[in-house]
């Protein structure tokens, strides 16, 4: 799942592109990724208006546009934004001719798959108009095309008028921005002592701290050398105080590196991220601080690493 990284990754990546520009049309194919409003309300209320703003809160990516309205998207497990040009369906036949001319046919495969996965083989930056697993397409002025592409569905567009952004659920409850002024050392310390759970699980909740997932809270606690089993109301103040750099200075080394890719990740260019984690999903390997054998560990059903000795 994308993390405050990624995500303000991508907003960076929008916002270049798409400041001043002006929805022509929507096109919703998976209407289900629609929520609060129906699609055709939501083409009608689109269609027309000019991005005047693309910000970030927590994991959530909002568009500000010039009729009072703002478009709320969030990616969840496996949603990705991506720019494409007016030639995908070009790139879409040389690729199917490519593949007949070295015997890998796409008929061929037919068989065991209905729909053809010829996004697998192509560049990155060039997604189909036909790949299956895109959800929704704005179409800009001068050609321009914004995917909203979701393998497992599970990503979610919103509408709020009047910049109520209170009237998204997840959003009225989400909790300081990490990076910047919004999180103070005192804060933290008050949530985490109203708290039972494991310190990587407060963490990871979104009204605690907003935008930090499953990733950066291993790489964070990695940082600050605290087990991540820890329940978070024992921490003493200046065991919080390093948590808060420490999840600053990660944060903030993630985003100069453009996000970790683990998966699915891609900016709105296709381009993967360059941040590599120091422990998660580094289980066997050598703690780059100690060498200790670096060690797997579940906490609320949720896989963990940590190194046994840099972490206590
Ligand atoms: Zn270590």
């Amino acid at each position: 799942m994308p993390e405050l990284p990624e995500v303000e990754t991508i907003v960076r990546g929008l916002r270049g592109r798409l400041m001043g520009r002006t929805i022509r049309s929507v096109n919703v194919r998976t209407p289900a990724v629609i929520r609060g409003v129906g699609p055709r309300l939501l083409m009608r209320r689109l269609r027309g208006a000019c991005v005047e703003g693309v910000e970030r809160r927590g994991k959530y990516i909002l568009l500000r546009l010039d009729n009072r309205v703002d478009v709320i998207i969030h990616l969840r497990m496996t949603g990705q934004l991506l720019f494409g040009a007016d030639d995908w369906d070009r790139a879409a036949d040389a690729l199917t001719s490519a593949l007949r001319a070295t015997g890998d046919s796409p008929d061929k495969r037919r068989g065991d798959k209905s729909r053809i996965d010829r996004s697998a083989s192509l560049p990155s930056r060039s997604p189909l108009v036909r790949d299956p697993y895109v959800r929704v397409v704005f179409h800009f002025d001068d050609g321009l095309r914004l995917l909203f592409r979701d393998v497992r569905r599970l990503g979610e567009i919103r509408l709020v008028a009047d910049g109520d952004w209170g009237a998204v659920p997840g959003l009225r409850r989400l909790g300081p921005e990490p990076v910047g002024r919004g999180l103070s050392a005192e804060r933290l310390a008050r949530s985490f002592a109203r708290r039972r759970a494991a310190v990587k699980s407060v963490l990871m909740d979104q009204r605690v701290v907003a935008g930090i997932g499953n990733i950066y809270a291993s790489e964070i606690l990695h940082a600050a050398g605290i087990d991540p089993r820890r329940p978070s109301a024992g921490l003493r103040r200046d065991e919080v105080e390093r948590i808060l750099r420490a999840t600053r200075a990660t944060l903030r080394r993630a985003i100069r590196r453009l996000g970790t890719t683990f998966r699915d990740f891609r900016g709105p260019e296709g381009a993967v991220g360059g941040y590599k984690p120091r422990v998660y999903g580094r289980a066997g390997e050598a703690c780059p601080a100690c060498r200790q054998e670096i060690r797997r560990v579940t906490i609320a059903g949720r896989s963990t690493y940590m190194c046994p000795r840099c972490q206590t």
